[in-house]
């Protein structure tokens, strides 16, 4: 099904990169696993997928700075070869309303969450078209979809990434290059652990699944999206939400 495809999942170490990056080996893609600061969690995703007879990589770059995607991109095309399938996952918040917010709150989020969409997909695309297939694939948020109170920064950012990935689709799409967004509503991961009660009980209120979401569920999607099954949906956005922004 994956022909033994190269995937690099960033982000890869927790929660949905981690899901998305285990369920990639599954399906039978060579998987390199980035992470940036939590290394023994990356070797631990590596060791699992290792055990059940799978191909994999870790690498530790900071996503946010176009140096080290570069450095990512050379140690995974030395040791799995260039990359197929794209998995722009990596991402952070640092909420705030926009009357306090910090020129570094803002930065921070943008260059991880956004830029580092850009350095990715820069880094990959010319071997992608080259090759006549390429799947990209970015975590927005439905913040990004309908903004968020407190989330002027990351709701900024994950909406800068229709503009990119909807332009790669235009640019690639006739090479055999589909690029596409997922938008997850309220999933469960150390992201929206320490979110108060009263906001996980608000957000749960309008999720018509009645339940938050798993991060296999965006996995489920993710591996949908950059199989050969998926390869007439370009430039698509699509909301793994369990109803919450329909
Ligand atoms: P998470 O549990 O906090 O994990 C974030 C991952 O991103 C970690 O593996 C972290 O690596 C990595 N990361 C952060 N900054 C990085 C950088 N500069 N370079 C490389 N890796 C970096 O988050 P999550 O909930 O799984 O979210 C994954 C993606 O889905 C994010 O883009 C997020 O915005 C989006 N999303 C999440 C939700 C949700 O409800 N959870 C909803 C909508 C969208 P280290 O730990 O190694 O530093």
């Amino acid at each position: 099904m994956s022909q033994g495809r190269v995937a690099l999942v960033t982000g890869a170490s927790r929660g949905i990169g981690r899901a998305v990056a285990l369920k990639l080996a599954s399906d039978g893609y060579r998987v390199a696993i980035n992470y940036q600061n939590s290394a023994s969690a990356a070797q631990g995703v590596l060791e699992r997928i290792r055990a059940s007879g799978g191909t994999a990589m870790a690498v530790q770059a900071d996503v946010s700075s176009a140096e080290q995607v570069k450095g990512l991109f050379s140690a995974v095309a030395k040791e799995l070869g260039p990359v197929e399938v794209l998995v722009n996952n990596a991402g952070i918040t640092r909420d705030n309303l926009l009357v306090r917010m910090s020129d570094e709150e803002w930065d921070s989020v943008v260059r991880t969450n956004l830029n580092s969409v850009f350095f990715c997909a820069r880094a990959a695309i010319r071997t992608m078209m080259k090759a006549r297939f390429g799947r990209i694939v970015a975590m927005s948020s439905v913040s990004g979809l309908a903004g968020n109170a407190g989330q002027a920064n990351y709701a900024a950012a994950k909406a800068g990434i229709l503009g990119i990935i909807k332009s790669i689709a235009r640019e690639a799409g006739s090479r055999g290059v589909t690029a596409n967004v997922i938008a997850p509503g309220y999933i469960e991961t150390d992201m929206t652990a320490s979110l108060a009660d009263s906001v996980r009980e608000r957000a749960l209120a309008q999720i018509p699944a009645g339940r938050y979401g798993s991060p296999d569920d965006i996995a489920n999607v993710a591996a949908f999206l950059v199989s050969d099954a998926a390869s007439y949906i370009n430039g698509q956005v699509v909301a793994v939400d369990g109803g919450m922004t329909m």
